[in-house]
């Protein structure tokens, strides 16, 4: 029970869980889904590309279900190398997808690149644009989530955590896509030569957090 006679010790029940976070394979809790986790949109239509300096911010359109509940989605942004972990392997990239409900809680959908084939899917995102920093340009792009996880045969690691950016926004969901899409030498460089100095944030302690792993059907 709340006690108002001391509200300045609520802060202390919220943990300050943060992301991104290693993990352990060895500690998480295996379930196997009974219905689908994760749907998306057949489409997510992106629409704009905004340069917000040390990452290219894509915005876009489109429904999310996430354990029965609705959400938005709103941006895909990415970081070099990836940020989080998989028993201390690190990725050269990561993708945010990054969604919002109606109550506003957050759901992030983080998708690992790896270096291999050329992905035709992902190909209207490694592009050199020509935007310049802090502008916006007109973007126009659709992508199949829905295919692109199904097309991994991929489990998926979910746990409590933050924004990985300032305000570090707490209670985030974070929904880790364990098998990582590969992208040819020649994207990744178009992408990367502009983010050389990396825009990836250092490993959070766990603090005893539960991390579920999913096998998604
Ligand atoms: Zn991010």
């Amino acid at each position: 029970m709340l006690n108002y006679e001391q509200q300045e010790k609520w802060s202390k029940i919220v943990p300050n869980w943060q992301s991104p976070i290693n993990i352990d394979t060895l500690h998480t809790i295996e379930v196997n889904a009974q219905e689908k986790i994760l749907s998306f949109d057949d489409e997510y239509r992106f629409i704009n590309i905004v340069n917000k300096g040390n990452n290219l911010q894509y915005d876009g359109k489109g429904k999310a279900i996430i354990e029965g509940r609705t959400f938005d989605f709103q941006q895909l942004h990415f970081h070099f190398p990836a940020e989080h972990t998989i028993d201390g392997k690190s990725l050269p990239m990561e993708l945010h997808f990054v969604h919002q409900n109606m109550i506003g809680q957050i759901a992030v959908v983080a998708l690992y690149v790896e270096l291999g084939e050329f992905s035709k899917e992902l190909d209207s995102f490694f592009q050199d644009f020509p935007v310049n920093e802090s502008e916006k340009d007109p973007f126009s792009a659709t992508l199949s989530l829905n295919n692109l996880i199904a097309s991994l045969g991929s489990g998926v690691y979910h746990y409590l955590g933050s924004l990985t950016t300032p305000p570090l926004v707490k209670n985030v969901e974070w929904w880790v896509i364990e098998k990582p899409i590969t992208v040819s030498v020649e994207q990744l460089d178009k992408l990367k030569k502009r983010f050389n100095h990396g825009n990836a944030r250092e490993i959070q302690p766990t603090n005893g957090r539960k991390i579920i792993h999913y096998v998604l059907r």
